[in-house]
């Protein structure tokens, strides 16, 4: 019989887990036989003495199969597929890139998450529209995969509850910035979709978890060794995460900027994003030949409105009524007459003249943050309609006093030293620099499985 104390001895000491041990203590979370003193001690173990990879598989196998692991009809082999980012600003990804996979006939169970300090949720955009339900269960999950072919839902409750647990107690002992704990995390829950692809955006950059390269590759190498340990082909892009995602910051303006990219007005970043982990995607379940195919077949979804119309579907099917989503999904809509916009708005004139060398994403998001578009502890309320919209583009050539930054608020309203952080953000270069400035692409190395 394994005991809890001696397996937090065991780890504390710098010893190796066995599967059997690192079972017993996923069992002893999910049974709740377990204090929540132990489970503290355990993850600061772990924080401190680190885990081999072997433990990181075990660990993500245990928490996976902790509660419900989904199954699909045999006939959807090889196509349910999935991505997951590892966070960023203004990263309205999956909004477009669940559509145009369904369109291009996969089966897309994506679940998502809430926003948490400055990054954004996917499920906080969604739940701007009015009606949307991201609370499904496995079978209405089912259902709308069956007639939609995607959907984008929160965690069920029979989903890895082991990890449930385990997060609240990260959150609460210093404990959430642990490679293996965050990779177990993450791929437990991916392997619970029962995927036959993933994709991973991990993000590097200054508004993202990783601040560098090195660390970047460093936590998608341990998540790709436990995808794949699970059985699931699972490739990676490294994508920088220095400014925004496309132009628009905040849940509803974030929805009006995918809805616009899925009519094909969407900016080259957020467009190369969702081609290239599209078109891995594609490549990696066979659909296609090679990249290239699977990047034109997911820029032709988008671009030629098949994923505008599975949007539409989606939306519907999860709750939005049949008008608002037509209304939404309609070429020259007045989205406000659906999505709520802000009281108040206020644009920033650019302190100089030159161009826009680059853009603090970071400063942006924890601004639009204080502003009440994002939360600082799980379960607060966010305000869907504060956010911002970028004015100009990297490398255009602003004049002082042009308009750069549109800022939706309400209450609170911005104060004097955060519209100084704001216009400290913008980095103007000189007239040199607009000559040699060179196409900005996110996507700095992509990772397929062999
Ligand atoms: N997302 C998760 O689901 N878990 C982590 O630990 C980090 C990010």
């Amino acid at each position: 019989m394994l005991r809890i104390p001696d397996l937090i001895k065991k780890k504390r000491d710098g010893g190796a887990l066995s599967d059997e041990e690192i079972a017993a203590f996923i069992q002893a979370v999910t049974n709740k036989t377990i204090q929540d003193a132990q489970i503290g001690a355990m993850l600061m173990a772990i924080w401190l003495k680190d885990m081999a990879a072997t433990e990181t598989e075990a660990l993500t196998r245990e928490m996976m199969s902790s509660g419900e692991v989904m199954s699909w009809p045999e006939e959807w082999a090889g196509l349910v597929v999935d991505k997951h980012s590892t966070g960023g600003v203004g990263d309205k990804v999956s909004l477009v890139l669940a559509p145009a996979l369904a369109a291009c006939g996969c089966k897309v169970p994506m679940i998502s998450g809430r926003g948490l300090a400055h990054t954004g949720g996917t499920l906080d955009k969604l739940e701007s529209i009015p009606g949307f339900n991201i609370h499904q269960s496995t079978e209405q999950i089912l259902q709308i995969l069956d007639s939609v072919g995607c959907c984008i839902v929160g965690q069920t409750e029979m989903l890895v509850p082991a990890d449930r647990v385990l997060y609240a107690v990260r959150d609460t002992t210093s404990t959430v910035d642990s490679l293996p704990l965050i990779t177990a995390s993450i791929i437990s829950k991916k392997g619970a979709e029962s995927l036959s692809a993933l994709m991973l955006d991990v993000k590097f950059g200054r508004a993202a978890l990783c601040k560098d390269l090195s660390s970047a590759k460093e936590l998608a190498q341990s998540l790709l060794r436990a995808g794949n340990g699970l059985g699931i082909p699972t490739g990676a892009v490294l994508s920088c995460m220095d400014a925004t995602i496309g132009r628009c910051v905040g849940n509803s303006l974030e929805v009006v900027e995918s809805l616009e990219t899925l009519k094909g007005n969407g900016p080259e970043d957020l467009m190369e994003l969702v081609t290239t982990l599209g078109g891995a995607l594609l490549t990696i379940t066979g659909s296609v030949f090679d990249l290239s195919e699977g990047r034109k077949r997911i820029s032709d979804a988008v671009t030629g409105g098949a994923a505008l119309a599975k949007f539409q579907d989606m939306m519907e099917a999860q709750g939005v009524s049949a008008q608002a989503a037509r209304s939404l999904c309609s070429p020259h809509t007045d989205y406000y007459s659906v999505l709520r916009r802000a009281e108040h708005q206020t644009e920033l004139e650019a302190p100089g003249h030159g161009p826009v060398l680059d853009l603090d994403g970071l400063v942006l998001a924890e601004v639009l943050h204080k502003l009440g578009a994002g939360r600082s502890k799980a379960g607060e309320p966010v305000n869907h309609s504060v956010g911002a919209e970028l004015l100009v583009s990297l490398g255009q050539v602003v004049k002082k006093g042009d308009p750069w930054l549109r800022i939706h608020y309400e209450d609170p309203s911005p104060t004097p030293d955060q519209i100084n952080r704001l216009q400290n953000a913008l980095i103007l270069g000189s007239d040199e620099n607009a000559q040699t400035q060179q196409k900005r692409t996110l996507v700095k190395e992509l990772l397929l499985p062999d």
